[in-house]
Parts: structure tokens; C-alpha cells; sequence
């Protein structure tokens, strides 16, 4: 028998999930294009909350508002949340099934309230359809968001959601059953309305925490990565090399660093205009990126300089890659900007010793020496010429 009042409980089932829309409708408005379906689950909770309130004003409102609208509200709003997290999930919506469900209930609670009045009927009739949405949204969340911790966590949810409407439908089957309707006191339906509650809340925070964590990830993307080339950038270079050089090798026992400059890059900026200058810029990451190995770290590291780090073997590997890289740039494509070359200093040191100083050091002398020597040429760093000879 519950101890507290039903009624009470759905009250406050639908102040809360409806604040906290609220909350994300204002937080999502500032989301990047490519973080969707928030808008949904704020407009999911949103209308949670208007069913849980017709709902809890079962005897001081008409049938057709508290019965007929607030179970339309209820599954059109699970509808809604199902329709946000196949968004955010980059999955096709399934508007079309959604809204045959919401018209299925509304016929079905109008013919069972006013045509053929049966209240166990009723309650059946929107509970298979939850259960189904239930089970849709867990199935979504799981299969397509296992790599997305927010959206697991909301999935679990949707999945003992799922199990507890089952539960409720099987039990109501029994013969013998109540069928005391909404507030019906067995224990079944105090934990079917609480969890619902609960869950109603919790699912709500949820989706709003799995939307800020993609946020997060996606200004942490954005903070490594230069707008103009799409290149990684500095600061993400210097991660990549502590990485580099933390992890035991697989292949290779060296680190080499590639300093490349593009050579009289200032004349071209005079010359053609600062906007064909990035063109220039982009069309150097485009083709320099088809010269390197996967394992490469291919950076913008400013204004016309770039960097590319990698673990190798011997030393003809940068050499190698350096000349290819050059052969890229100087092969005429048919494209309409002007031809330019590069000038590029390699630093190769064994992993150990390889900190990020001394890559620097080295590539930027033997980088000012190509410069030095005439331009458009590949040097290799001092220390190693100096070791290796
Ligand atoms: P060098 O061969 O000695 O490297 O000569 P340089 O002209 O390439 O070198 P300098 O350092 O004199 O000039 C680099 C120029 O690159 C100056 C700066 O205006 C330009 N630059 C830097 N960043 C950008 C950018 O994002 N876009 C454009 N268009 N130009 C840029
Ligand atoms: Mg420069
Ligand atoms: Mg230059």
C-alpha cells in the first residue's frame, strides 16, 4: 500500500521535467548545427510535464482533457524524445511512426471513453504503445550510442523503463486484477507512477548532460584543429608529441620533425592578394596530406610554416617523405593558383631523447639552412648530420 499520496507524485512529476526543459531549450540555443535532436528532448520533457499535470487533475478535469490529453501527451512525448535521440544519433526520425502512434492512442482512448467505456482498455491501449517507444528508444541509445557514455547511461534508463511498463501490462493481465485505473493501489502501479516520475527527471538530466558532454568534445575538437586549413595546430602538435613519445613504439625507434616553410610566401600575399595567400595556405595542407604516412601528426604551426611529426626507423624515411612532400607541391595540377615552393628542416632523434625542445632546435636549423641555401630544398638537422658522420 503506498504510504504517500499518488497524485502528489505525478504533480511533481510534471514540474520538474518541465523546469529542466526549460534549462535545455536555453542551453541548446547556443549548440553547434552539428549537435541536433536537443531541441526535441526539451520539447519532449516539455510536454511530459503537460501529461503528468492533466493527468495528476484526473477528478477536477474532464475526460477527454485529463484522460484522452494527457495519455496523447505521454506517448507523444516519449515520441518526441525517440525523435531527438535518432537526431542526435545522425539515425533517419521516425516522424512518420510516431505520429501513427500518437493518432492510434487518440482513437483508441476516444472510442474506449466515449463510444465503448473501458477504462482497463485504455490504459492497456497506451501502455503497449509506451512500452514499444520504450523499448525503440533503449534499442537506439544502446546500439548506436555505445561510444557515448551520456547516451548509455540514458539507454539503461529507457531499458528498465521498458522493463517496468512490460511488468505493469503482464500483471494487469491477471485475472483478478484490479483494473482500479490510474491511481489503482496495488504495488505494481506505486512503482510503475513513481519510477515514472523519478525517471521522467533523471531522463530529462540526462539528455541534457549527454548534449553538454558532446559539447564538450566538440570544443575540445574544435580548440585543436586550425579553421583555416583544418590542419591539427600548434597546441595540438605538442600534444601529439607527448603522446609520442610516452607510448612505447610499434614501429620505429626514432621521432622525426619536419619544419616546412613555404618560400616567398610574402610575394604571393603582395602580389595575388591575401585571400589567394590562403588559398595557397589550403591547397599546401590539401596535397601535402596525400604524401604522408597514416601515422603522421600533419600541423598548421603558423602563419606559413607547418610541422609533421612521426616515429620512424632510419633517417631516408624523413628524407624520403620530405622530397616526396616537395614533388606533391611542385606537380602541376591544372589549378588556377600560382605555383610556389617550400623549404623544409628535419629533425630526427631517437625516441627517449626526442623532447619536443630539441625536434625544434633541430629542425629550425636545418630549416635555415634550406633557406640559407637557396630555398625550395630539404636539410637535415645538424646534431644527427654531426652524429651520423
Ligand atoms: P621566406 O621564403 O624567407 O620564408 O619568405 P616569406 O615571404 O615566406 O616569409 P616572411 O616571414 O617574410 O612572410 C611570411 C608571410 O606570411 C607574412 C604574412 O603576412 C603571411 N601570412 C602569415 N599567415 C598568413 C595567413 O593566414 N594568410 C595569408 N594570406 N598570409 C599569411
Ligand atoms: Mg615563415
Ligand atoms: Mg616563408
Amino acid at each position: 500500500m503506498p504510504t504517500f499520496d499518488l497524485r502528489t507524485v505525478l504533480l511533481m512529476a510534471s514540474v520538474m521535467p518541465g523546469l529542466m526543459a526549460l534549462v535545455m531549450f536555453a542551453i541548446g540555443r547556443s549548440f553547434p548545427r552539428n549537435i541536433r535532436g536537443v531541441a526535441q528532448w526539451a520539447q519532449g520533457s516539455l510536454v511530459f510535464s503537460a501529461a503528468a499535470f492533466l493527468m495528476a487533475l484526473r477528478d477536477a478535469l474532464p475526460d477527454w482533457l485529463s484522460v484522452v490529453g494527457g495519455n496523447i501527451c505521454m506517448v507523444g512525448s516519449i515520441g518526441l524524445w525517440l525523435i531527438g535521440s535518432q537526431r542526435y544519433l545522425g539515425r533517419g526520425p521516425l516522424i512518420r511512426f510516431v505520429s501513427g502512434m500518437v493518432l492510434l492512442d487518440a482513437l483508441g482512448l476516444s472510442w474506449m471513453t466515449y463510444i465503448d467505456a473501458n477504462p482497463y482498455g485504455r490504459s492497456m491501449c497506451t501502455n503497449v504503445i509506451l512500452a514499444v517507444l520504450f523499448t525503440l528508444l533503449a534499442y537506439e541509445l544502446l546500439r548506436f550510442g555505445r561510444k557515448d557514455s551520456g547516451a548509455r547511461v540514458v539507454g539503461f534508463m529507457f531499458a528498465v523503463e521498458t522493463l517496468i511498463t512490460l511488468t505493469r501490462i503482464v500483471t494487469s493481465l491477471e485475472p483478478g486484477s484490479a483494473h482500479e485505473g490510474l491511481y489503482a493501489h496495488d504495488l505494481v502501479q506505486l512503482i510503475y507512477l513513481s519510477s515514472g516520475a523519478f525517471m521522467s527527471l533523471t531522463i530529462t538530466v540526462g539528455f541534457m548532460l549527454t548534449a553538454v558532454n558532446r559539447l564538450r568534445i566538440h570544443l575540445e575538437q574544435l580548440s585543436h584543429i586550425d579553421p583555416l586549413t583544418g590542419l591539427l595546430n600548434r597546441r595540438a602538435l605538442l600534444d601529439a608529441h607527448r603522446i609520442a613519445q610516452g607510448t612505447p613504439r610499434r614501429r620505429g625507434s626514432y621521432l622525426a620533425l619536419l619544419l616546412i616553410d613555404l618560400d616567398h610566401f610574402k610575394s604571393i600575399n603582395d602580389m595575388y592578394g591575401h585571400l589567394m595567400g590562403d588559398a595557397v595556405l589550403i591547397d599546401f595542407a590539401r596535397r601535402a596530406a596525400l604524401a604522408l604516412p597514416q601515422e603522421a601528426h600533419f600541423a598548421r604551426w603558423g602563419g606559413e610554416e607547418f610541422a609533421v611529426l612521426f616515429p620512424c626507423g632510419t633517417v631516408d624515411e624523413p628524407l624520403s617523405l620530405a622530397r616526396e612532400l616537395q614533388a606533391q607541391i611542385g606537380c602541376k595540377d591544372g589549378s588556377a593558383l600560382p605555383s610556389y615552393t617550400c623549404s623544409i628542416g628535419i629533425a630526427y632523434v631517437d625516441v627517449p631523447e626526442a623532447t619536443i625542445e630539441r625536434l625544434l632546435k633541430q629542425a629550425d636549423g636545418a630549416l635555415y639552412l634550406a633557406k640559407r641555401n637557396g630555398r625550395n630544398r630539404v636539410e637535415v638537422g645538424a646534431e644527427f648530420v654531426a652524429e651520423g658522420t
